[in-house]
């Protein structure tokens, strides 16, 4: 057996082995020491012909899936084989196969999977200059392809998949590409595949095999080259690990990057789509306000068209119709949303079913979910918007399989499959006819009970059964004394003696024979009845994708009628027009309508930048955010916190928000946002919205406000860039920009002052703002009384030393030349600091001359602050 094992284990190298022995999976060696720790079970040892006994650990079969998900949620790939022959019957060793393997990305057990969420594995391929991206999620059969030529996109397409594997060709491996990131920070299990995966060859013919087509035209992969290497490749993957041929899998949707708004990974993570930044949570996201779905499927769908905006304006307001259709129809949509909550996740049941795993129950759910389609179909037809009419005629009632089930299965079927109770009464005769054996055999025991209890005079005889022994008479030892001779005694208990006689042997002979046969009968049907509905994949699924988009757009539909959203109208000239525009998570996170609305005007021509200033907590970011989100509700089909909201189409959306969380990277955070900031002026198009918050934190105060200066004008600029951009900076010095830069435009948001306290009022308006406020929040926060009256002597001083005059200087003195870039004197910008004049010197003579024996703790952090200031 050690032998077969080592064989075994040689095949699949890199997997965990799950090595079947009657009720557990071994584990042998290197395996089980690994596993031994990550599961945290017992190492014990086996005799293997070696000098030393072979580490080994073991999991009950029953139990594997708990234990099989905590070794792929830790990266590892799990190879199970399976006794292949009844070890009782076998003759010599009993043979063993790997049925299959499990990977991260390849998981199929429902614990392990949130249903709201696709379980995606990636495949990258690396040629020369470009990348082909394929993705797949195996239990729901979905499966894409694309080809993209920088290394930044692929990024982001990675980010907006999140898959939980990624395979790639050693060349990807080896480009210098930021693996760690993802294998760390991301979570992504990550293997480079041998090379034959990648062969030409290989690949295309794995696609024309599965797909049943001549060539790659029929599946509109003519021109893509390394997009057929990595869905071959993936393709080969998958069937490698699920030993079958996966017929769900029914097509391959070849998509272009461009048809979809660009997010990259930190805007996505900034504008808090799926998940918050922090908690990692879906309340507080745009996800967590817009998902009212009824179904897994529409859930997925609904967060694949969050991480995916569109950018055509036909197809946004083809959507767009359908949502007010919706929304317009409550009565009807309610009622659609009534049946939807009946409707099991079909997606996933198909595959269930397709790896012959989906058992009698599953299909009862289905008989259920199928139930509800007619229905929802019916009210569909009265809908007019083209998307709904579509999602009407792709919808198969699929009413034949339904009254399959029905007529099949039983109402209430165990899980087992292969012990009966499946089968429904008059399905098939000779189930009810060996359920009469059955049933009549229990009736003939009672008389021949009956009749050796009067023949014997034993009053308390009883016929029994066990597994042991199958059925045998019972006589208390009370009664032992009447027992005929024609009784074999079986056994003797404590109280009470067994014996069988030739008549109830034969009985049971009958009975249990009318039972196998039962049994084996009904698990042969029903696998009839799963196979017939394997067959029907494509109508399921078609029905299923309507279901999904369906409940997508009733959500959108519910949310904007309950938040009082309003359809945006889409523009092509580029102009963003919001009326009392509302945060769509913060308003739902605050107490009832305390949320102020505000106004957003961008466009092309006079107001292209928005510089916003404003005390820290007034709400800037909160109205950056608002205006971001807005933008991408918009696009991909949704009604928007607005009272009106005229919307340009928008490529990609960029945002650069505060301190980011990558700190924990080793980046300082200054770098980050340097890093950040570099992208988004090599990326960004005229056409793209950029957020950026607090540029130039990260520095002293004259390089931050210098680079954040320079970047307002590299924008402004429509031969350089030109993009509409939201810039909030509590550098109040660059309120002077507007009037000098024809398209930047100064707002600021209000706060009103109350004796020495502000009142925060939410409300943006024209203007810069004069002050910071600084104190004032640092006081409403808490900072001691002695510190916040320092900090007033200090500002004092500083207004003192006025710079104001210089800062109006340089901003004439740019205007004069705003196309081409400007070199400062340096030396004026030196003159500009304040403290530049002060030596370290001096900071160390005074710390020579601290009087410590007489310095309180507050004079001490005093004298500190005043120190760390000067240098
Ligand atoms: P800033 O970026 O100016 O420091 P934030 O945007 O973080 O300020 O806002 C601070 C807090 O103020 C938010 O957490 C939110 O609760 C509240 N807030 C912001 N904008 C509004 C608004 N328009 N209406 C009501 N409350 C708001």
């Amino acid at each position: 057996m050690m032998q077969q094992y080592v064989e075994t284990k040689k095949e699949y190298p890199d997997c965990i082995l799950f090595y079947r022995l009657g009720d557990f999976y071994e584990m042998f060696f290197d395996d089980a020491l690994t596993a031994s720790k990550e599961l945290e079970i017992t190492l014990t040892g086996k005799n293997c012909g070696l000098e030393e006994r072979a580490p080994m650990c073991g999991v009950p079969f029953h139990a594997v899936d708990a234990y099989l998900n905590r070794l792929v949620s830790k990266g590892y790939k799990v190879a199970i084989c399976e006794q292949m022959e009844d070890a009782a019957t076998a003759k010599g060793l009993v043979k063993r196969d790997v049925v299959r393997i499990v990977t991260p990305g390849t998981n199929l057990d429902v614990q392990a999977l949130d249903e709201t969420k696709n379980n995606y594995i990636m495949c990258v391929v690396y040629l020369a200059d470009h990348y082909g991206l394929s993705v797949a999620d195996v239990t729901t059969g979905e499966y894409m392809v694309t080809e993209l030529t920088e290394a930044e996109k692929l990024f982001d397409e990675i980010y907006k998949f999140m898959p939980s594997e990624l395979v790639c060709n050693e060349a990807f491996y080896m480009s210098g590409m930021d693996l760690e990131l993802l294998k760390e920070k991301l979570g992504i299990t990550l293997y480079s595949l041998e090379a034959w995966y990648f062969d030409d060859t290989i690949c295309q013919r794995t696609l024309t095999d599965h797909f049943h087509v001549k060539g790659l035209e029929g599946l509109g992969l003519s021109d893509y080259d390394c997009g057929v290497i990595a869905a071959g490749a993936l393709l080969k993957y998958l069937i490698e690990t699920q030993k079958r041929d996966l017929s769900h899998i029914t097509r391959l949707s070849v998509y272009a990057t461009g048809k979809y708004m660009l997010l990259d990974s930190s805007t996505r993570r900034n504008l808090e789509l799926c998940e918050t930044l922090r908690e990692k949570q879906k309340r507080g996201s745009l996800l967590w306000v817009l998902d009212k779905t009824k179904t897994a499927m529409g859930a997925r769908a609904l967060r694949r068209h969050i991480e995916q905006p569109l950018i055509d304006k036909k197809e946004i307001e083809r959507r767009l119709d359908a949502v007010e259709e919706l929304k317009d129809n409550a009565i009807s949509r309610e009622e659609i949303r009534e049946y939807l909550s009946s409707i099991y996740d079909l997606e996933r049941l198909v595959c269930r079913i397709t790896y012959q795993s989906a058992n009698p129950r599953d299909l009862i759910a289905f008989e259920h979910s199928l139930a509800m389609l007619p229905h929802i179909k019916y009210i569909l037809q009265e809908m007019k918007s083209p998307l709904l009419r579509e999602l009407y005629e792709s919808m198969d009632t699929l009413e034949d399989l339904c009254e399959l089930v029905k007529s099949a299965i039983k109402d209430e079927p165990p899980i087992a499959m292969r012990e009966g109770g499946i089968i429904r009464e008059g399905y098939d005769k000779e189930v009810d006819q060996l359920r009469l054996a059955k049933s009549d055999g229990k009736e003939w025991l009672a008389k021949l009970e009956a009749n050796e209890r009067e023949k014997t005079g034993i009053k308390n005889l009883k016929i029994r059964f066990n597994k042991v022994f199958g059925y045998y008479l019972e006589v208390t030892n009370s009664f032992k004394n009447l027992v005929p001779d024609y009784y074999t005694r079986k056994q003797t208990l404590a109280n009470a003696e067994r014996f069988i006689i030739p008549e109830l042997k034969e009985l049971e002979d009958t009975i249990l024979g009318a039972e196998d046969k039962l049994y084996a009968l009904e698990y042969q049907l029903y696998c009839e009845v799963r196979d017939k509905i394997g067959a029907e994949i494509l109508r399921i699924q078609s029905s299923a994708r309507a279901v999904a988009q369906l409940d997508a757009f009733s959500s959108l539909a519910l949310v904007a009628e309950r938040n009082q959203y309003v359809r945006p109208s889409i523009n092509e000239k580029g102009v963003i027009d919001i009326k009392d525009g509302r945060h769509p998570v913060v308003e739902r996170m605050i107490p009832n309508d305390m949320f102020i609305a505000n106004d957003t005007f961008l466009n092309d021509k006079k107001n292209r930048i928005s510089v916003i200033t404003g005390p820290n907590m007034a709400g800037k970011s909160t109205y950056m955010r608002q205006t971001a989100l807005i933008v991408l509700m918009a696009q991909i089909g949704s009604f928007v916190p607005a009272a009106s909201a005229d919307m340009g189409l928008v490529d990609r959306i960029f945002t650069r928000v505060g301190a980011s969380d990558d700190l924990a990277s080793g980046q300082s955070t200054f770098m980050v946002e340097m890093t950040e900031v570099a992208n988004i002026l090599r990326n960004a198009t005229s056409r793209s919205l950029l957020i950026l918050d607090e540029i130039g934190r990260g520095t002293s105060t004259f390089d931050g406000l210098s680079i954040a200066w320079a970047v307002i004008e590299h924008i402004s600029n429509s031969k350089l860039l030109g993009a509409k951009t939201l810039f909030a900076t509590h550098y109040h010095e660059l309120t002077e920009l507007e009037g000098k830069i024809h398209n930047v435009n100064n707002y600021c948001i209000a706060v009103k002052e109350k004796g020495d306290d502000i009142i925060f009022l939410r409300k943006i308006v024209k203007g810069g703002a004069d002050k910071s406020y600084g104190i004032q929040v640092a006081r409403l926060a808490g900072v001691p009384e002695s510190v916040i009256l320092r900090a007033k002597e200090i500002v004092e001083e500083l207004v003192q030393a006025d710079i104001t005059e210089k800062i109006k200087d340089i901003a004439n003195h740019g205007h004069e030349k705003p196309d081409k870039p400007k070199h400062y004197d340096e030396v004026d910008l030196a003159q500009m600091s304040l403290f530049d004049t002060v030596r370290d010197d001096d900071v160390i003579d005074e710390i020579k001359n601290l009087d410590l024996g007489n310095l309180t703790p507050i004079d001490a952090l005093n004298t500190l602050y005043q120190l760390q200031n000067k240098l």
